[in-house]
Parts: C-alpha cells; sequence; structure tokens
C-alpha cells in the first residue's frame, strides 16, 4: 500500500494549490484525480489546450498554469486517471486506475472533489440535445467542440460565461433563456455593499454581459414554465414570460441553475453536513481551516461551499497550512504568518458571493417539478411517484430510496439528491434541514468485481 503525509483527491485549483503548498512545505504528497489531466473542471485540459482555445475560454482559464506547473514539486505524486471510490478513515483510499484497483494511506486526507451541477429537471431535460451547461463547456475545454443552434436556460453566470465562450467561437447561442427575475435582482441589493469588495467580479459579470448585447445574443428573464419540446431529440425549448408564452426552436438546449458541493465522500463517511439556505445546497461543517468533523480529514474548494476557482485555490492553501503544522513541518506561528495574506485575498475574492447566490436562485420549477417529469435518471423514476410516497408518510429521501430506489442507480444519487429532498420537503413542510439527504454508502464510483478481488494480491 502506497504511503503518503497527505493524500488530496481532486486535482482541481483547490487540491493542486494545497498538494503543492503541503509538498513545499516537506510533507510527502499522494494527488488522486479521476480525470486524464489535471484542471479541475475551470483548468480543464488547459495543459494540452492550442491557442485559438485559449482565445476562446480567456484569462481565466489560462489562469490555471501556474497550478498545473506546481505539481512538479519534490514530494507530490499526482496519479491521474485514478477513480476514489472508497475512504476509510483512517484514512485508507481505494481508487482504480487503468482497471487496476490500488490502496493509499495517509496521515491526513483532503477532499477537493469540486462541484456538480444542480440537475434541473423539466419536462424534456432528458431527450438527447439536451445537456448541462457544464457539459457544454467540457464539449470546449476537451474537444474544441461548439453546438450549433443552442438554447441556453436557466439561472446562474456560468450561463453567462458559457454564451460568451460560443460567440468567441463563431457559434453564438440562438437565446439566453434566464429564470430569475427583477425581483431576485432587487433583492440581491441588500448585497451590495460586500460586493462592492469583490468589484472585479461584479465588472467580470457586466463585461460578459456587454459582449452577449453587443452579438445580439437576445434573453430573456424572468422565464417560467420551461419545458422543451422534441421526438427523438429536442426541437424547441418553450417558456412564459411576463404572461406571455414564447418558444424557441434549437436543436441543443443547455440547462443550468447554479452548482451545489460534491459532498458524495464525506457523506460515505459520515461527516456532519449542514444545510445552508443562502447556498440552497448541504455543506460539510468545517473550521476555518477546512478541518471537518473528522479531525484527519479536511475539505477545500467547492466541495466545501461555492466559492468559485481562485477562492478555492486559497482554502487548499489555507488547509495545507494547517496540516503541516499538524504534522510537526510548520510551527504554529509560521502557519498564522502564511494565512494572513491567504485569508485577505479569499475575503476580496468570496465578497461578492451572497449578492450571486441571491440574484441567481435555483429555478423553483425544477426544484419541484410536475408529476410527469422524471427526475431520478437512473431508475426513470417520475416526481409524481415521489410525491405518491411521500402521501404514503416517507420523510426522507433515505425512505423513498427504500420504496422507489430513487438515488440506487449508477450516479448514486449525484444527479438527483438536491431535487429529491426539495420535492419531499415541499410535500411534507418540513425543512430541508430535517428532511435531509440521501446516506451515500461506498463505492460511490462504479468499480468491477475483478478490480476489488485483485486488490490484496497487489500489496
Ligand atoms: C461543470 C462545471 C463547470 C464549471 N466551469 C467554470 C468555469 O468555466 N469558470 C469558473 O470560474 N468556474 C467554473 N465552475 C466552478 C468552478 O469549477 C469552481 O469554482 C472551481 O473549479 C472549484 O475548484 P475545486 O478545486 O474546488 O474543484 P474542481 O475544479 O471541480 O475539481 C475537482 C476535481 O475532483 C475530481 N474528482 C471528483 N470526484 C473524484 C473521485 N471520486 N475520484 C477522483 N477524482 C475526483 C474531479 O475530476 C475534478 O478534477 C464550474 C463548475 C462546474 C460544476
Amino acid at each position: 500500500m502506497t504511503e503518503a503525509d497527505l493524500i488530496v483527491i481532486g486535482a482541481g485549483p483547490a487540491g493542486m494549490a494545497a498538494a503543492a503548498e503541503a509538498a513545499g512545505r516537506g510533507l510527502s504528497v499522494l494527488l488522486l484525480d479521476e480525470q486524464p489531466r489535471p484542471g479541475g473542471q475551470i483548468y480543464r485540459d488547459l495543459g494540452r489546450s492550442d491557442a485559438t482555445r485559449r482565445d476562446i475560454l480567456g484569462r481565466d482559464y489560462t489562469h490555471g498554469a501556474p497550478l498545473i506547473a506546481g505539481l512538479g514539486a519534490d514530494g507530490l505524486t499526482h496519479l491521474a486517471g485514478a477513480t476514489v471510490w472508497r475512504v476509510d478513515p483512517g484514512p485508507v483510499v481505494a481508487y482504480s486506475r487503468a482497471g487496476y484497483a490500488a490502496q493509499a494511506r495517509g496521515k491526513r486526507l483532503l477532499i477537493a472533489t469540486g462541484a456538480i451541477e444542480r440537475p434541473m429537471p423539466i419536462p424534456g431535460w432528458t431527450l438527447p440535445g439536451v445537456m448541462t451547461a457544464g457539459a457544454g463547456q467540457i464539449l470546449l475545454k476537451a474537444s474544441g467542440l461548439v453546438a450549433e443552434r443552442a438554447v441556453l436556460a436557466g439561472s446562474g453566470p456560468l450561463l453567462y460565461l458559457l454564451a460568451v465562450h460560443m460567440v468567441r467561437a463563431g457559434t453564438p447561442p440562438v437565446a439566453l433563456v434566464e429564470t430569475q427575475g427583477r425581483r431576485d435582482l432587487a433583492a440581491a441589493m441588500r448585497h451590495l455593499g460586500g460586493a462592492a469588495l469583490g468589484a472585479a467580479m461584479m465588472a467580470k459579470g457586466a463585461a460578459l454581459l456587454a459582449q452577449l448585447r453587443h452579438a445580439g445574443v437576445p434573453r430573456f428573464t424572468g422565464a417560467e414554465a420551461l419545458r422543451i419540446a422534441g421526438g427523438a431529440h429536442a426541437e424547441a425549448l418553450h417558456f412564459r414570460v411576463r404572461g406571455q408564452d414564447r418558444q424557441i426552436a434549437a436543436g441543443t438546449v443547455f440547462l443550468h441553475h447554479g452548482v451545489v458541493p460534491n459532498t458524495q465522500i464525506g457523506r460515505a463517511l459520515d461527516l456532519t453536513h449542514d444545510w445552508s439556505a443562502r447556498q440552497a445546497a448541504f455543506l460539510p461543517r468545517l473550521d476555518r481551516w477546512g478541518r471537518s468533523s473528522h479531525p484527519s480529514i479536511f475539505v477545500a474548494g467547492d466541495g466545501g461551499g461555492i466559492i468559485g476557482a481562485r477562492a478555492a485555490a486559497l482554502s487548499g492553501r489555507l488547509a495545507a497550512l494547517e496540516i503541516a503544522r499538524d504534522l510537526g513541518a510548520l510551527r504554529e506561528g509560521d502557519r498564522d504568518l502564511a494565512a494572513r495574506p491567504l485569508r485577505l485575498s479569499a475575503r476580496i475574492e468570496t465578497a461578492a458571493r451572497a449578492f450571486l447566490d441571491r440574484a441567481y436562485p435555483p429555478f423553483a420549477g425544477a426544484l419541484c417539478p410536475d408529476d410527469d417529469t422524471i427526475i431520478c435518471r437512473c431508475e426513470e423514476l417520475r416526481a409524481g411517484t415521489l410525491r405518491r410516497h411521500a402521501a404514503l408518510g416517507c420523510l426522507g429521501p433515505n425512505q423513498t430510496k427504500a420504496f422507489s430506489r430513487a438515488g440506487m442507480g449508477p450516479c448514486q444519487g449525484r444527479y438527483c439528491a438536491a431535487t429529491v429532498s426539495a420535492l419531499l420537503a415541499a410535500e411534507t413542510g418540513r425543512t430541508m434541514a430535517e428532511t435531509g439527504s440521501y446516506r451515500i454508502r461506498f463505492p460511490i464510483k462504479p468499480v468491477t468485481l475483478a478490480e476489488i478481488a485483485a486488490l490484496d494480491q497487489r500489496e
């Protein structure tokens, strides 16, 4: 079994920054990520992107180059293509890579598994041609592909970013249909004071909108009753704006209404999680260094609460400083000295978050969809089935799981957990905290019996 002072899961900005910081402090670090190359969501495939792709994706993308270069540090081993499917609190991590499974033991573990897109179940969302905005980005970053005749629908800055990238690639979207409205913007205004500190981020958002206006991309806000029509493929997006029914023909529909922390590993480890009304998501309970309710396990980046790429890297470094102190590689005073500028930068980087969270809430129609809408894609379960189970007395997602298998498919609840909890809370009148989320069981990713059986023989 491989041994390391620190095991980091996830080579996005948080994991890369933490791994390099810890290695720089003299720790041995094993960094595992299931992707073939480091970078996480935002810097995906940056290492092999050409000049054209970098021009399209802009400075926020190329900003990740020093983090990727930092993975060459002494004492740091980065294993790409390593999918973690089990973690024991030892901490011992089991992962599969190129068809074989292996285990590694660390003195400390940092979970930096980032965020996943909030599922957006609306009628027609399972039709071919419907994807998430994140998938649209992955197509562009990893393969240089842009969808033609695409409509972007939902809410959140990621929609603007994708739309601008499509404009720069010479294939602008047909339209942007947004579910947040004027009331959300007005309510967000009370966070404007905090957002002033994050002026650079606010300016970036304004610049994206200006580029879309300049490119002539039509924008609709306050859209309701979203529905995708089609036969064998998506053909049009239907919606209502200010009492008027509209329809836009489209070959591709990109859906998005925010991202939520990927908490699968922490939940399977039974770490404490709390409901955050502001982020409309469950977050792991962490101290100011990212230490979870288990003293040897830390969480950094978007996996601990949505903070954005730059703040994610800063949180990774802060966690690494505390881990180095914990393991005797750094004195407390030196840790605090090194942490001070990082905390200041993190405050600036996250200053606009409260404004953004309030201005771009999840689409209510996708949190509690119509009875006929599929909400668990793996098991093809519709919202009406879950409502029936709630009427029979199911109070939480672990009960409906037993009744219906919701959350028991290959995605292990990643793509339905948010909807199932919201729907049950609405049906039972209980809060999200009372309703809770799925109890997650390892393995969190598909693994073959052959891989598991071969584990012991390789040690
Ligand atoms: C789909 C999507 C697209 C986004 N695009 C942008 C963007 O263009 N610009 C922007 O500013 N922000 C974007 N964001 C938000 C942005 O990703 C984050 O703010 C930032 O990347 C968070 O960094 P992180 O290190 O916490 O996580 P991430 O960058 O998400 O990195 C997490 C890493 O963990 C790995 N991982 C997860 N589970 C496992 C496992 N079981 N085994 C092994 N590895 C695992 C993943 O492969 C990934 O590389 C996006 C978010 C999502 C969900």
